[in-house]
Protein backbone atom coordinates (compact mmCIF):
# COMPACT_ATOMS: atom_id res chain seq x y z
CA UNK A 1 0.00 0.00 0.00
CA UNK A 2 1.07 3.57 -0.71
CA UNK A 3 1.21 5.70 2.53
CA UNK A 4 1.67 9.16 1.57
CA UNK A 5 1.18 10.04 5.17
CA UNK A 6 4.42 8.66 6.10
CA UNK A 7 6.29 11.30 3.66
CA UNK A 8 4.54 14.22 5.60
CA UNK A 9 5.94 16.64 8.27
CA UNK A 10 6.74 15.36 11.61
CA UNK A 11 4.23 18.18 12.58
CA UNK A 12 0.67 17.54 11.59
CA UNK A 13 -2.42 17.47 12.47
CA UNK A 14 -5.83 15.75 11.63
CA UNK A 15 -8.83 17.60 11.66
CA UNK A 16 -12.60 16.20 11.75
CA UNK A 17 -13.28 16.90 8.24
CA UNK A 18 -10.74 14.33 7.04
CA UNK A 19 -7.63 16.55 5.99
CA UNK A 20 -4.11 15.86 7.62
CA UNK A 21 -3.17 19.73 7.94
CA UNK A 22 0.56 21.15 8.24
CA UNK A 23 3.38 23.41 6.63
CA UNK A 24 2.64 23.35 3.45
CA UNK A 25 6.17 22.37 1.19
CA UNK A 26 4.65 24.14 -2.01
CA UNK A 27 4.44 27.83 -1.40
CA UNK A 28 8.61 28.81 -1.72
CA UNK A 29 8.51 27.08 -5.02
CA UNK A 30 5.44 29.25 -6.44
CA UNK A 31 6.67 32.37 -5.23
CA UNK A 32 5.29 32.99 -2.08
CA UNK A 33 6.88 32.88 1.27
CA UNK A 34 7.17 30.19 3.56
CA UNK A 35 4.14 28.19 4.85
CA UNK A 36 4.59 28.79 9.13
CA UNK A 37 0.71 28.12 9.32
CA UNK A 38 -0.33 24.78 8.48
CA UNK A 39 -2.15 25.64 5.23
CA UNK A 40 -0.97 22.23 3.32
CA UNK A 41 -3.71 19.73 3.81
CA UNK A 42 -3.80 16.26 2.63
CA UNK A 43 -7.08 13.93 2.29
CA UNK A 44 -6.82 10.29 1.80
CA UNK A 45 -8.99 7.79 0.56
CA UNK A 46 -8.72 4.00 -0.55
CA UNK A 47 -8.89 5.78 -4.02
CA UNK A 48 -5.67 8.26 -3.40
CA UNK A 49 -4.97 11.03 -1.93
CA UNK A 50 -5.29 14.70 -2.83
CA UNK A 51 -3.58 17.78 -1.69
CA UNK A 52 -4.21 21.67 -1.61
CA UNK A 53 -2.26 24.45 -0.12
CA UNK A 54 -4.62 27.50 0.94
CA UNK A 55 -1.27 29.79 0.59
CA UNK A 56 -0.14 29.59 -2.69
CA UNK A 57 -3.23 27.51 -4.11
CA UNK A 58 -1.31 24.33 -4.62
CA UNK A 59 -3.29 21.40 -5.71
CA UNK A 60 -2.14 17.99 -6.58
CA UNK A 61 -3.72 14.51 -6.44
CA UNK A 62 -2.97 11.03 -6.83
CA UNK A 63 -5.22 7.75 -7.75
CA UNK A 64 -4.28 4.64 -7.23
CA UNK A 65 -3.96 2.86 -10.51
CA UNK A 66 -3.09 5.46 -12.40
CA UNK A 67 0.51 7.65 -12.92
CA UNK A 68 1.38 9.50 -10.82
CA UNK A 69 0.76 13.13 -12.55
CA UNK A 70 3.42 15.51 -12.99
CA UNK A 71 2.09 17.72 -9.87
CA UNK A 72 1.92 15.13 -7.44
CA UNK A 73 5.61 14.22 -8.50
CA UNK A 74 6.53 18.01 -7.78
CA UNK A 75 4.85 17.60 -4.43
CA UNK A 76 6.57 14.50 -3.62
CA UNK A 77 10.22 15.77 -4.18
CA UNK A 78 8.92 19.13 -2.16
CA UNK A 79 8.24 16.78 0.72
CA UNK A 80 12.00 15.12 -0.30
CA UNK A 81 11.01 11.70 -1.42
CA UNK A 82 13.99 11.07 -3.36
CA UNK A 83 13.36 10.35 -6.96
CA UNK A 84 13.93 6.29 -7.15
CA UNK A 85 11.20 6.24 -4.40
CA UNK A 86 8.83 8.37 -6.31
CA UNK A 87 9.25 5.53 -9.26
CA UNK A 88 8.72 3.01 -6.85
CA UNK A 89 5.55 4.65 -6.14
CA UNK A 90 4.70 5.08 -9.51
CA UNK A 91 5.01 1.25 -10.20
CA UNK A 92 3.80 0.22 -6.90
CA UNK A 93 0.29 2.38 -8.05
CA UNK A 94 0.16 0.48 -11.46
CA UNK A 95 0.00 -2.44 -10.30
CA UNK A 96 -3.06 -1.78 -8.74
CA UNK A 97 -4.28 -0.81 -11.94
CA UNK A 98 -7.99 -0.63 -11.06
CA UNK A 99 -11.00 -1.07 -13.20
CA UNK A 100 -11.78 2.82 -13.08
CA UNK A 101 -8.28 3.35 -13.80
CA UNK A 102 -9.25 1.16 -17.13
CA UNK A 103 -12.23 3.07 -17.61
CA UNK A 104 -10.60 6.58 -17.81
CA UNK A 105 -7.78 5.66 -20.03
CA UNK A 106 -10.32 4.04 -22.87
CA UNK A 107 -12.16 7.36 -21.99
CA UNK A 108 -9.20 9.42 -22.69
CA UNK A 109 -8.26 7.50 -26.13
CA UNK A 110 -11.29 7.31 -27.28
CA UNK A 111 -11.30 11.11 -26.27
CA UNK A 112 -7.80 11.12 -28.65
CA UNK A 113 -9.55 9.51 -31.46
CA UNK A 114 -12.58 11.73 -31.95
CA UNK A 115 -10.30 14.84 -31.18
CA UNK A 116 -11.10 15.59 -27.99
CA UNK A 117 -7.85 17.41 -26.66
CA UNK A 118 -7.19 20.87 -25.37
CA UNK A 119 -3.46 22.09 -24.54
CA UNK A 120 -2.52 22.99 -21.44
CA UNK A 121 -2.55 27.05 -20.80
CA UNK A 122 -1.50 29.01 -17.71
CA UNK A 123 -3.47 31.67 -15.68
CA UNK A 124 -2.99 35.19 -15.41
CA UNK A 125 0.86 36.09 -14.02
CA UNK A 126 -0.26 36.60 -10.28
CA UNK A 127 -3.57 34.30 -9.75
CA UNK A 128 -3.98 33.36 -6.28
CA UNK A 129 -6.51 31.59 -5.01
CA UNK A 130 -9.36 32.71 -3.05
CA UNK A 131 -9.67 32.40 0.02
CA UNK A 132 -12.18 34.15 2.97
CA UNK A 133 -8.67 36.66 3.32
CA UNK A 134 -10.34 38.20 -0.42
CA UNK A 135 -13.39 39.11 1.57
CA UNK A 136 -15.19 41.10 -1.68
CA UNK A 137 -14.18 38.21 -4.20
CA UNK A 138 -14.98 35.18 -1.39
CA UNK A 139 -18.79 37.35 -1.02
CA UNK A 140 -19.30 37.59 -4.66
CA UNK A 141 -18.70 33.60 -5.11
CA UNK A 142 -20.66 32.65 -2.28
CA UNK A 143 -23.44 35.07 -3.28
CA UNK A 144 -23.46 33.38 -7.05
CA UNK A 145 -23.42 29.93 -5.64
CA UNK A 146 -20.39 28.84 -6.47
CA UNK A 147 -19.28 25.92 -4.02
CA UNK A 148 -16.21 26.68 -1.73
CA UNK A 149 -14.47 23.79 -3.18
CA UNK A 150 -14.27 24.71 -6.47
CA UNK A 151 -10.43 27.02 -7.03
CA UNK A 152 -11.26 30.44 -7.87
CA UNK A 153 -8.30 32.68 -8.55
CA UNK A 154 -7.65 36.37 -8.78
CA UNK A 155 -5.17 38.50 -9.78
CA UNK A 156 -4.31 41.33 -7.13
CA UNK A 157 -1.39 43.14 -8.89
CA UNK A 158 0.22 43.22 -12.58
CA UNK A 159 0.97 45.49 -14.38
CA UNK A 160 -1.52 44.86 -17.56
CA UNK A 161 -4.26 47.45 -17.76
CA UNK A 162 -7.26 44.94 -17.16
CA UNK A 163 -6.12 43.43 -14.29
CA UNK A 164 -5.55 46.38 -12.21
CA UNK A 165 -9.97 45.95 -11.96
CA UNK A 166 -11.00 43.57 -9.60
CA UNK A 167 -11.85 40.40 -10.53
CA UNK A 168 -12.68 36.48 -9.93
CA UNK A 169 -10.96 34.01 -12.48
CA UNK A 170 -12.41 31.00 -13.09
CA UNK A 171 -9.74 28.16 -14.18
CA UNK A 172 -11.58 26.31 -17.30
CA UNK A 173 -9.99 22.70 -16.89
CA UNK A 174 -10.44 19.15 -19.19
CA UNK A 175 -8.98 16.14 -17.47
CA UNK A 176 -8.22 18.16 -14.22
CA UNK A 177 -5.62 20.08 -16.21
CA UNK A 178 -5.73 24.31 -16.85
CA UNK A 179 -6.89 24.36 -20.47
CA UNK A 180 -8.06 28.21 -20.49
CA UNK A 181 -10.38 30.59 -18.19
CA UNK A 182 -13.16 32.92 -17.53
CA UNK A 183 -12.30 35.97 -16.04
CA UNK A 184 -15.08 38.14 -14.46
CA UNK A 185 -14.82 41.76 -13.48
CA UNK A 186 -16.73 43.17 -10.38
CA UNK A 187 -16.64 46.43 -11.55
CA UNK A 188 -19.61 47.53 -13.35
CA UNK A 189 -17.46 48.68 -16.18
CA UNK A 190 -17.01 46.53 -19.83
CA UNK A 191 -16.31 44.13 -20.43
CA UNK A 192 -17.67 42.17 -17.91
CA UNK A 193 -15.67 38.74 -18.81
CA UNK A 194 -12.33 38.25 -20.57
CA UNK A 195 -12.15 34.24 -21.49
CA UNK A 196 -9.41 32.46 -22.83
CA UNK A 197 -10.53 29.25 -24.43
CA UNK A 198 -10.20 27.02 -26.90
CA UNK A 199 -12.32 25.97 -30.00
CA UNK A 200 -14.89 22.72 -28.96
CA UNK A 201 -14.56 23.88 -25.35
CA UNK A 202 -17.05 22.76 -22.53
CA UNK A 203 -16.99 24.07 -19.28
CA UNK A 204 -17.53 21.59 -16.20
CA UNK A 205 -16.76 18.12 -17.73
CA UNK A 206 -14.55 18.03 -14.55
CA UNK A 207 -17.75 18.74 -12.75
CA UNK A 208 -19.51 15.47 -13.73
CA UNK A 209 -19.81 12.55 -11.12
CA UNK A 210 -19.19 9.02 -12.58
CA UNK A 211 -22.58 7.96 -11.28
CA UNK A 212 -24.76 10.68 -11.97
CA UNK A 213 -27.15 9.83 -15.44
CA UNK A 214 -28.34 13.40 -16.89
CA UNK A 215 -25.54 16.03 -17.65
CA UNK A 216 -27.40 19.55 -17.13
CA UNK A 217 -26.26 22.02 -20.55
CA UNK A 218 -26.44 25.66 -19.60
CA UNK A 219 -25.08 28.67 -21.38
CA UNK A 220 -22.55 30.52 -18.81
CA UNK A 221 -19.85 29.57 -16.45
CA UNK A 222 -21.67 30.17 -13.23
CA UNK A 223 -24.61 28.29 -14.24
CA UNK A 224 -22.92 25.78 -14.67
CA UNK A 225 -20.43 26.28 -10.97
CA UNK A 226 -23.96 26.80 -9.36
CA UNK A 227 -25.23 23.49 -10.85
CA UNK A 228 -22.69 21.33 -11.50
CA UNK A 229 -23.48 21.92 -15.21
CA UNK A 230 -21.66 21.91 -18.61
CA UNK A 231 -21.33 25.36 -20.01
CA UNK A 232 -21.32 25.84 -23.86
CA UNK A 233 -20.24 29.57 -22.68
CA UNK A 234 -22.14 31.00 -25.71
CA UNK A 235 -26.12 30.46 -27.42
CA UNK A 236 -24.89 28.30 -29.51
CA UNK A 237 -23.29 24.77 -29.25
CA UNK A 238 -20.83 23.96 -32.06
CA UNK A 239 -20.06 20.38 -33.58
CA UNK A 240 -16.64 19.81 -31.61
CA UNK A 241 -18.62 20.72 -28.73
CA UNK A 242 -21.43 18.06 -29.48
CA UNK A 243 -18.69 15.50 -29.75
CA UNK A 244 -17.48 15.81 -26.24
CA UNK A 245 -20.89 16.37 -24.85
CA UNK A 246 -21.85 12.92 -26.31
CA UNK A 247 -18.56 11.48 -24.99
CA UNK A 248 -19.70 11.77 -21.75
CA UNK A 249 -22.40 9.18 -22.42
CA UNK A 250 -25.29 10.72 -20.36
CA UNK A 251 -28.92 11.89 -20.50
CA UNK A 252 -28.60 15.64 -21.61
CA UNK A 253 -30.97 18.14 -20.59
CA UNK A 254 -30.11 21.63 -22.19
CA UNK A 255 -31.52 24.61 -19.74
CA UNK A 256 -31.41 27.93 -21.85
CA UNK A 257 -31.64 31.65 -20.43
CA UNK A 258 -34.79 33.03 -20.63
CA UNK A 259 -34.11 34.90 -23.58
CA UNK A 260 -34.39 36.03 -27.18
CA UNK A 261 -30.58 34.40 -27.18
CA UNK A 262 -31.86 31.21 -24.99
CA UNK A 263 -34.03 30.37 -27.77
CA UNK A 264 -31.48 29.90 -30.65
CA UNK A 265 -30.27 27.03 -28.13
CA UNK A 266 -32.99 25.78 -27.56
CA UNK A 267 -34.01 25.32 -31.54
CA UNK A 268 -29.80 23.83 -31.86
CA UNK A 269 -30.92 21.61 -28.50
CA UNK A 270 -34.12 19.96 -30.96
CA UNK A 271 -31.97 19.69 -33.70
CA UNK A 272 -29.61 17.61 -31.59
CA UNK A 273 -32.45 15.34 -29.73
CA UNK A 274 -31.47 16.56 -26.59
CA UNK A 275 -34.44 17.31 -23.80
CA UNK A 276 -34.57 21.04 -23.34
CA UNK A 277 -35.98 22.54 -19.88
CA UNK A 278 -37.40 26.14 -19.63
CA UNK A 279 -39.02 25.40 -15.52
CA UNK A 280 -41.75 28.02 -15.58
CA UNK A 281 -39.62 30.79 -13.56
CA UNK A 282 -40.46 34.63 -12.37
CA UNK A 283 -39.08 36.90 -15.17
CA UNK A 284 -36.44 38.25 -12.74
CA UNK A 285 -35.35 34.65 -13.12
CA UNK A 286 -32.87 34.56 -16.44
CA UNK A 287 -30.82 31.67 -15.76
CA UNK A 288 -29.87 28.79 -13.66
CA UNK A 289 -27.72 30.57 -11.83
CA UNK A 290 -30.79 33.30 -10.99
CA UNK A 291 -32.73 30.13 -9.87
CA UNK A 292 -29.97 28.04 -7.66
CA UNK A 293 -29.21 31.81 -5.80
CA UNK A 294 -32.83 32.23 -4.79
CA UNK A 295 -34.01 28.33 -4.46
CA UNK A 296 -30.83 26.44 -3.46
CA UNK A 297 -28.91 24.42 -5.89
CA UNK A 298 -31.55 20.79 -5.20
CA UNK A 299 -34.75 22.81 -5.59
CA UNK A 300 -33.71 24.23 -9.02
CA UNK A 301 -32.16 20.85 -9.82
CA UNK A 302 -35.43 19.35 -9.08
CA UNK A 303 -37.73 22.08 -11.18
CA UNK A 304 -34.97 21.66 -14.11
CA UNK A 305 -35.67 17.55 -14.06
CA UNK A 306 -39.47 18.26 -13.57
CA UNK A 307 -39.44 20.66 -17.05
CA UNK A 308 -37.71 18.44 -18.93
CA UNK A 309 -38.96 17.96 -22.23
CA UNK A 310 -38.05 16.10 -25.61
CA UNK A 311 -41.41 16.58 -27.19
CA UNK A 312 -41.04 18.83 -30.54
CA UNK A 313 -44.62 20.45 -29.72
CA UNK A 314 -44.30 21.21 -26.25
CA UNK A 315 -41.07 22.58 -26.46
CA UNK A 316 -42.13 24.97 -29.24
CA UNK A 317 -45.62 25.52 -26.92
CA UNK A 318 -43.05 26.32 -23.79
CA UNK A 319 -40.94 28.58 -26.30
CA UNK A 320 -44.55 30.60 -27.42
CA UNK A 321 -44.91 30.84 -24.14
CA UNK A 322 -41.57 32.50 -22.96
CA UNK A 323 -41.79 34.57 -25.49
CA UNK A 324 -45.17 36.42 -24.42
CA UNK A 325 -43.85 36.42 -20.82
CA UNK A 326 -40.93 38.56 -21.82
ZN1 LIG B 1 1.73 26.33 -1.04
Amino acid sequence: MIDVISYLPARRKPSASGWVRFNAPCCEHNGETRDRRSRGGIKTSEAGWSFHCFNCGYTASFIIGRNLSFKARKLLSWLGVPAEEIERINLESLRHRSMEGLLTDRQRLSNTLQGIEFEERELPPGAELVTTKHSTHWQYLRVRGVPEDYPVMTVLENDTVHWTRPQVIVPFTYDNRVVGYSCRMLDNRQPKYIHDTQPGYVFGTDLQSPNWRYAIVVEGVFDALSIGGLAVLHAEINDAQVRLIRSLDREIIVVPDQDAAGMKLVDRAMELGWAVSMPDWPAEVKDVNDAVIRWGQAATLITILQASETSKIKIELRKKKLAKKS
